[in-house]
């Protein structure tokens, strides 16, 4: 079964058929090719050495179970470390407070503006009365981009053009909510090309004045590595609760998953899977795990 786990694991079985143990030397070439696999999807290479140590500490001395090859067993001992550090299973949203609050931060272009549509879609199908809020105030185009979402899928955009006090919007519009009965509202907010102090502080003014249940990092994920280090500040700055990992429809392998998830022990709970506002999908680690070693 787990031969289909990957292609590139190929040598991996060749070179450890007809053990019967699974020992330090026969391994040894096993685990170079995961760790290729590892850094091919863009795993950090520290973080695959670390992985890589475990999961030989964790094979060595195992007698081959009859029904597998040694190959196909090492392969799953890998895809079970992997899951396992991805989260184990999927970390829904919780709705707790009413109306729960959910603030999403990030780079500029990493997606948030349209992962905000595509979260607020999410939740509206499944019976949650939703509202937006424009927190971008500095590019007005923003704040149309985040209206003609609003518009295409039906949740109303809260919004003061006249404004640039985005902790006192922020807490406006949540006042609103909570009269209305809206059950959760999405905050989107600045983001610059690169992480930026100013920036930082507005967030954390926001984060202290509405005290959101979740703070979301939106991260492409097809900055790998980058996205990591991107991760780390945000964390700090902001005490993260998770992640979003978008563009994964793309090229990238989804290494900056298990990275950013090593390195701030946050779960990612949502991945984008394209431009479509439909394309929010909950991040499954297993799936992921296969894809890492795909
Ligand atoms: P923001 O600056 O962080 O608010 O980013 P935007 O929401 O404006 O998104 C930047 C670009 O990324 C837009 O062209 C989006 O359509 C695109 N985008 C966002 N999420 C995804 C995704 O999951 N897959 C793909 N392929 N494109 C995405």
């Amino acid at each position: 079964m787990f031969e289909s786990l990957s292609d590139k694991l190929h040598d991996v079985f060749r070179k450890l058929r007809g053990q019967s143990t699974l020992t330090e030397a026969n391994i040894t070439d096993a685990m170079r090719e995961i760790r290729l696999a590892l850094l091919d999807a863009d795993v950090n290479i520290k973080i695959a050495s670390e992985f890589i140590e475990g999961v030989k500490a964790e094979c060595v001395g195992q007698e081959v179970i009859k029904s597998v090859t040694p190959g196909q067993q090492v392969v799953k001992i890998v895809n079970d470390k992997l899951v396992e550090l991805l989260g184990g299973g999927a970390s829904e949203l919780e709705f707790k407070s009413k109306p729960t609050v959910i603030m999403l931060v990030g780079l500029h272009g990493s997606g948030k503006t349209t992962t905000a549509g595509k979260l607020a879609l999410l939740l509206k199908r499944q019976g949650k009365k939703v509202q937006l809020v424009a927190g971008d105030v500095y590019r007005p185009a923003a704040i149309d981009q985040l209206e003609i979402i609003g518009r295409e899928i039906g949740v109303p955009v809260h919004a003061e053009r006249t404004s640039v006090n985005v902790a006192a919007i922020a807490v406006n519009a949540v006042e609103q909510a909570r009269t209305a009965g809206t059950d959760v509202v999405i905050i989107d907010t600045a983001g610059r090309l690169q992480i930026d102090e100013t920036m930082v502080q507005e967030l954390v003014r926001i984060r202290q004045a509405v005290r959101p249940d979740e703070v979301l990092l939106v991260a492409d994920a097809a900055l790998g590595q980058e996205a990591v280090s991107v991760a780390e500040h945000f964390h700090r700055a902001l005490d993260l609760t998770g992640f979003i990992l978008t563009k994964l429809d793309g090229d990238a392998r989804g290494g900056a998953a298990l990275s950013i998830r090593k390195v701030t022990g946050c779960p990612v709970k949502f991945i984008g899977m394209g431009e479509k506002l439909d394309s929010l999908e909950v991040f499954y680690p297993d799936r992921m795990a296969s894809r890492i070693l795909g």
